[in-house]
This record gives C-alpha cells, sequence and structure tokens, in this order.
C-alpha cells in the first residue's frame, strides 16, 4: 500500500487517481490535483476503462477543472461507482 513516491513527477497511480477523484468530486481538490488527475485519465485509459468510467468521468473532470461543479446526479453516480472500483483496486 505505502510505496514510496519520490520526485514531483512521479506517476499518479491507478488507486490514488481514484481516491483523487472522489476527493475531486467532494470539492476538496484544487486545480493542481485536477490537473494530475486529468493527466493520469489521459495516459492511463485502462485503468478507467475496466469499470465503463473513462468517458463520464474525462468529460466531467475536464470541464469542471475550469469552475463548473459537477451535477449532483452525476456526481452520486460516479462516486458510488469509484467506490466500488477503489475497493477492488486495493483488494488488488
Ligand atoms: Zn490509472
Amino acid at each position: 500500500m505505502n510505496e514510496p513516491t519520490t520526485g514531483a513527477d512521479a506517476r499518479t497511480d491507478c488507486s490514488e487517481a481514484l481516491l483523487r477523484v472522489y476527493e475531486y468530486l467532494d470539492g476538496e481538490l484544487g486545480p493542481d490535483d485536477c490537473a494530475k488527475i486529468q493527466a493520469h485519465l489521459d495516459e492511463c485509459g485502462p485503468c478507467l476503462k475496466e469499470y465503463d468510467l473513462d468517458t463520464t468521468l474525462k468529460s466531467l473532470i475536464k470541464r469542471s477543472c475550469g469552475s463548473e461543479q459537477a451535477p449532483e446526479t452525476l456526481r452520486l453516480t460516479i462516486m458510488s461507482r469509484i467506490s466500488t472500483t477503489v475497493i477492488r483496486v486495493d483488494r488488488g
């Protein structure tokens, strides 16, 4: 679980990215972290594709990294999907 990450450009791994998406949907992430998630999703298709999250999340984050808030219903849908996904990722 606690693998050391060194260097500012260390890749965000998939489970961390998902957790950050969660935080992001909760409105806890700033623009920098938002950009990191976006970058991860851009270069790591499989981690979201597998859970059918990619299209929804990518478009949502792309929009919301500006200033738009995610619509409540969409936010809840994605959060419930992610919570399932994170559990599965954690179990390997
Ligand atoms: Zn990934």
